[in-house]
Protein backbone atom coordinates (compact mmCIF):
# COMPACT_ATOMS: atom_id res chain seq x y z
CA UNK A 1 0.00 0.00 0.00
CA UNK A 2 1.42 3.61 -1.12
CA UNK A 3 1.10 6.08 1.51
CA UNK A 4 -0.47 8.98 0.03
CA UNK A 5 2.21 12.18 -0.53
CA UNK A 6 0.73 15.79 -0.30
CA UNK A 7 3.88 17.97 -0.94
CA UNK A 8 3.75 21.90 -0.89
CA UNK A 9 6.48 23.43 -2.80
CA UNK A 10 6.65 27.49 -1.79
CA UNK A 11 9.02 27.88 -5.05
CA UNK A 12 10.79 31.32 -4.02
CA UNK A 13 7.84 32.54 -1.45
CA UNK A 14 8.18 32.81 2.55
CA UNK A 15 10.79 33.68 4.78
CA UNK A 16 11.40 32.01 7.93
CA UNK A 17 9.02 33.87 9.96
CA UNK A 18 6.11 33.64 7.68
CA UNK A 19 7.00 29.65 7.64
CA UNK A 20 6.16 29.28 11.12
CA UNK A 21 3.32 31.68 10.86
CA UNK A 22 1.87 29.20 7.78
CA UNK A 23 2.53 26.05 9.85
CA UNK A 24 1.06 27.33 13.49
CA UNK A 25 -2.17 28.34 11.07
CA UNK A 26 -1.48 24.63 8.98
CA UNK A 27 -1.60 22.49 11.89
CA UNK A 28 -4.83 23.21 13.58
CA UNK A 29 -6.52 23.03 10.30
CA UNK A 30 -4.90 18.76 9.65
CA UNK A 31 -6.71 15.86 10.45
CA UNK A 32 -4.94 12.86 11.17
CA UNK A 33 -1.97 12.32 9.71
CA UNK A 34 -1.60 8.39 9.83
CA UNK A 35 -2.92 7.13 6.76
CA UNK A 36 -1.40 10.02 4.32
CA UNK A 37 1.84 12.35 4.59
CA UNK A 38 2.22 16.23 4.36
CA UNK A 39 5.02 17.39 3.28
CA UNK A 40 6.18 21.45 2.79
CA UNK A 41 9.72 22.20 0.28
CA UNK A 42 10.29 25.52 1.72
CA UNK A 43 13.18 27.94 0.68
CA UNK A 44 16.54 27.26 1.97
CA UNK A 45 16.89 30.07 4.25
CA UNK A 46 13.20 28.47 5.81
CA UNK A 47 14.32 25.05 6.58
CA UNK A 48 15.41 25.61 9.84
CA UNK A 49 12.50 27.92 11.30
CA UNK A 50 10.32 25.30 9.56
CA UNK A 51 11.32 22.66 10.87
CA UNK A 52 11.90 23.55 14.41
CA UNK A 53 7.96 24.45 13.92
CA UNK A 54 6.80 21.14 12.51
CA UNK A 55 8.65 19.29 15.20
CA UNK A 56 5.84 16.69 16.60
CA UNK A 57 3.23 17.24 13.54
CA UNK A 58 4.27 15.00 11.88
CA UNK A 59 5.20 17.26 8.91
CA UNK A 60 7.94 16.71 6.66
CA UNK A 61 9.96 19.86 5.51
CA UNK A 62 12.27 19.68 2.59
CA UNK A 63 14.38 21.94 0.16
CA UNK A 64 13.62 22.50 -3.21
CA UNK A 65 17.44 22.37 -4.69
CA UNK A 66 20.74 20.88 -4.02
CA UNK A 67 23.64 20.95 -5.21
CA UNK A 68 25.75 17.40 -5.53
CA UNK A 69 29.06 18.23 -3.91
CA UNK A 70 29.59 17.33 -0.41
CA UNK A 71 31.37 21.00 0.45
CA UNK A 72 33.78 23.31 -1.93
CA UNK A 73 34.33 26.38 -3.67
CA UNK A 74 30.91 26.83 -5.16
CA UNK A 75 29.79 29.96 -4.17
CA UNK A 76 26.01 30.60 -3.52
CA UNK A 77 25.04 26.45 -3.72
CA UNK A 78 24.03 24.81 -0.74
CA UNK A 79 24.80 20.88 -0.56
CA UNK A 80 22.65 17.47 0.81
CA UNK A 81 24.65 17.27 3.76
CA UNK A 82 23.53 21.32 4.59
CA UNK A 83 19.77 21.14 4.07
CA UNK A 84 19.64 18.33 6.12
CA UNK A 85 21.64 19.31 8.96
CA UNK A 86 18.95 22.57 8.82
CA UNK A 87 16.34 19.70 9.17
CA UNK A 88 15.26 18.89 5.66
CA UNK A 89 14.35 15.25 5.60
CA UNK A 90 13.51 15.32 1.71
CA UNK A 91 14.30 17.59 -1.39
CA UNK A 92 12.80 18.31 -4.65
CA UNK A 93 15.10 17.42 -7.43
CA UNK A 94 14.83 18.49 -11.36
CA UNK A 95 11.45 20.48 -11.41
CA UNK A 96 11.08 22.34 -14.51
CA UNK A 97 11.16 25.66 -13.64
CA UNK A 98 14.86 24.60 -12.80
CA UNK A 99 15.42 22.93 -15.70
CA UNK A 100 14.04 25.59 -17.71
CA UNK A 101 15.73 28.53 -15.45
CA UNK A 102 18.80 27.82 -14.24
CA UNK A 103 20.13 24.65 -16.42
CA UNK A 104 19.23 21.70 -14.58
CA UNK A 105 20.22 18.77 -16.79
CA UNK A 106 19.19 14.98 -15.82
CA UNK A 107 22.51 14.39 -14.81
CA UNK A 108 22.67 17.27 -12.94
CA UNK A 109 19.12 15.84 -11.39
CA UNK A 110 21.16 12.13 -11.49
CA UNK A 111 23.92 13.75 -9.52
CA UNK A 112 21.48 15.65 -7.04
CA UNK A 113 19.89 12.55 -6.66
CA UNK A 114 23.17 10.43 -5.92
CA UNK A 115 24.21 13.31 -3.52
CA UNK A 116 20.34 13.02 -1.80
CA UNK A 117 20.28 9.33 -1.44
CA UNK A 118 24.10 9.68 0.47
CA UNK A 119 22.49 11.87 2.65
CA UNK A 120 19.05 9.75 3.56
CA UNK A 121 17.05 12.53 2.23
CA UNK A 122 13.89 11.31 0.58
CA UNK A 123 14.49 12.25 -3.33
CA UNK A 124 10.95 13.73 -5.48
CA UNK A 125 12.78 13.23 -8.86
CA UNK A 126 10.30 15.88 -11.20
CA UNK A 127 9.67 14.68 -14.77
CA UNK A 128 6.85 16.25 -17.07
CA UNK A 129 6.81 17.25 -20.86
CA UNK A 130 6.11 20.50 -22.50
CA UNK A 131 2.92 22.11 -24.40
CA UNK A 132 4.90 21.35 -27.71
CA UNK A 133 5.99 17.90 -26.83
CA UNK A 134 2.72 16.74 -26.00
CA UNK A 135 1.40 18.31 -29.20
CA UNK A 136 3.81 16.65 -30.91
CA UNK A 137 3.04 13.35 -29.75
CA UNK A 138 6.29 12.67 -27.55
CA UNK A 139 5.07 12.81 -23.93
CA UNK A 140 5.64 9.22 -23.22
CA UNK A 141 9.09 9.45 -25.46
CA UNK A 142 10.20 12.74 -23.38
CA UNK A 143 9.36 11.36 -19.46
CA UNK A 144 10.81 8.07 -20.33
CA UNK A 145 14.24 9.92 -21.67
CA UNK A 146 14.00 11.60 -18.10
CA UNK A 147 13.53 8.95 -15.94
CA UNK A 148 16.30 7.17 -17.86
CA UNK A 149 18.81 9.56 -17.40
CA UNK A 150 18.05 11.26 -13.97
CA UNK A 151 17.55 7.44 -12.63
CA UNK A 152 20.87 6.61 -13.96
CA UNK A 153 23.58 5.24 -11.87
CA UNK A 154 20.45 4.48 -8.97
CA UNK A 155 20.23 0.82 -7.14
CA UNK A 156 17.08 -0.93 -6.57
CA UNK A 157 18.21 -0.83 -3.40
CA UNK A 158 19.51 3.13 -2.73
CA UNK A 159 15.35 3.48 -4.48
CA UNK A 160 13.56 2.25 -1.68
CA UNK A 161 12.51 6.33 -0.74
CA UNK A 162 12.08 7.35 -4.33
CA UNK A 163 9.16 9.58 -5.10
CA UNK A 164 8.52 10.53 -8.18
CA UNK A 165 6.60 13.65 -9.75
CA UNK A 166 4.63 13.93 -13.00
CA UNK A 167 4.43 17.56 -13.54
CA UNK A 168 3.47 18.12 -17.15
CA UNK A 169 4.86 22.05 -17.45
CA UNK A 170 1.51 23.10 -19.42
CA UNK A 171 0.11 22.79 -16.53
CA UNK A 172 2.22 24.05 -14.11
CA UNK A 173 0.80 27.64 -12.25
CA UNK A 174 -1.43 27.78 -15.14
CA UNK A 175 -4.86 26.67 -14.25
CA UNK A 176 -4.65 23.95 -16.64
CA UNK A 177 -4.67 20.41 -15.18
CA UNK A 178 -4.15 17.39 -16.93
CA UNK A 179 -7.85 15.47 -16.54
CA UNK A 180 -7.49 12.10 -13.62
CA UNK A 181 -7.34 9.88 -17.15
CA UNK A 182 -4.84 11.89 -18.39
CA UNK A 183 -2.16 12.45 -15.49
CA UNK A 184 -3.05 8.77 -14.99
CA UNK A 185 -1.94 7.32 -18.55
CA UNK A 186 1.24 8.99 -17.66
CA UNK A 187 1.54 7.60 -14.35
CA UNK A 188 0.75 4.49 -15.72
CA UNK A 189 3.23 4.56 -18.28
CA UNK A 190 5.79 5.74 -15.60
CA UNK A 191 5.60 2.52 -13.39
CA UNK A 192 6.18 0.45 -16.25
CA UNK A 193 9.06 2.30 -16.99
CA UNK A 194 10.59 2.17 -13.00
CA UNK A 195 10.01 -1.17 -13.28
CA UNK A 196 12.28 -1.93 -16.28
CA UNK A 197 14.89 0.29 -15.12
CA UNK A 198 14.80 -0.68 -11.26
CA UNK A 199 12.25 -3.93 -11.00
CA UNK A 200 8.67 -4.45 -10.03
CA UNK A 201 9.63 -4.60 -6.38
CA UNK A 202 10.34 -1.03 -6.82
CA UNK A 203 7.84 0.36 -9.11
CA UNK A 204 5.10 -0.77 -7.35
CA UNK A 205 6.35 0.96 -3.81
CA UNK A 206 7.40 3.84 -5.86
CA UNK A 207 4.56 7.00 -5.20
CA UNK A 208 4.32 8.73 -8.04
CA UNK A 209 2.68 12.12 -7.52
CA UNK A 210 1.18 14.11 -9.71
CA UNK A 211 1.32 18.58 -9.71
CA UNK A 212 -0.09 21.23 -11.78
CA UNK A 213 -2.70 23.28 -10.37
CA UNK A 214 -4.08 20.57 -8.21
CA UNK A 215 -6.46 22.59 -6.06
CA UNK A 216 -8.65 21.25 -3.14
CA UNK A 217 -11.79 20.68 -5.55
CA UNK A 218 -9.59 18.60 -7.91
CA UNK A 219 -7.42 16.52 -5.70
CA UNK A 220 -9.77 13.95 -4.86
CA UNK A 221 -10.61 12.74 -8.36
CA UNK A 222 -6.99 12.93 -9.28
CA UNK A 223 -6.04 11.06 -6.49
CA UNK A 224 -8.34 8.29 -6.88
CA UNK A 225 -6.42 7.07 -10.21
CA UNK A 226 -4.65 3.55 -9.63
CA UNK A 227 -1.19 5.02 -10.28
CA UNK A 228 -1.47 8.69 -8.39
CA UNK A 229 -0.04 8.22 -5.33
CA UNK A 230 -0.01 12.05 -4.28
CA UNK A 231 0.41 15.76 -4.95
CA UNK A 232 3.12 18.16 -5.55
CA UNK A 233 1.39 21.70 -5.18
CA UNK A 234 2.58 25.14 -5.68
CA UNK A 235 -0.03 28.24 -5.47
CA UNK A 236 -2.55 26.36 -3.82
CA UNK A 237 -0.16 25.03 -0.47
CA UNK A 238 0.71 29.11 0.25
CA UNK A 239 -2.09 29.02 1.94
CA UNK A 240 -2.76 27.12 5.12
CA UNK A 241 -6.51 26.57 4.56
CA UNK A 242 -6.12 25.35 0.93
CA UNK A 243 -3.01 22.96 1.85
CA UNK A 244 -5.08 22.07 4.51
CA UNK A 245 -8.08 21.01 1.89
CA UNK A 246 -5.88 19.23 -0.09
CA UNK A 247 -3.84 17.26 2.21
CA UNK A 248 -7.37 16.12 3.22
CA UNK A 249 -8.82 14.94 -0.22
CA UNK A 250 -10.87 12.49 0.79
CA UNK A 251 -11.95 12.93 4.02
C1 LIG B 1 4.76 23.24 -8.77
O1 LIG B 1 5.32 24.26 -8.45
O2 LIG B 1 5.38 22.18 -8.69
C2 LIG B 1 3.37 23.29 -9.21
C3 LIG B 1 2.79 22.18 -9.60
O3 LIG B 1 2.76 24.53 -9.21
P1 LIG B 1 1.18 24.82 -9.32
O4 LIG B 1 0.48 23.89 -8.35
O5 LIG B 1 1.03 26.25 -8.92
O6 LIG B 1 0.78 24.56 -10.73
Amino acid sequence: MRKPFLAGNWKMYKTGTEAVEFIKAFVPLLGSLSDREAALGVPFTAIAQAAEAAQGTGILIGSQNIYFEKEGAFTGEISAGMVKAAGASFVILGHSERRQFFGDTDLWVSKKLAAAVAMDLIPVVCVGETLAQREAGDAFKVISGQLKNSLAGLTPDAAVKLIIAYEPVWAIGTGKTASAAEAQEVHEHIRKELSSLLGDKVAEATRILYGGSVKPDNVASLLSQKDIDGALVGGAALKPDSFAQIVKFGG
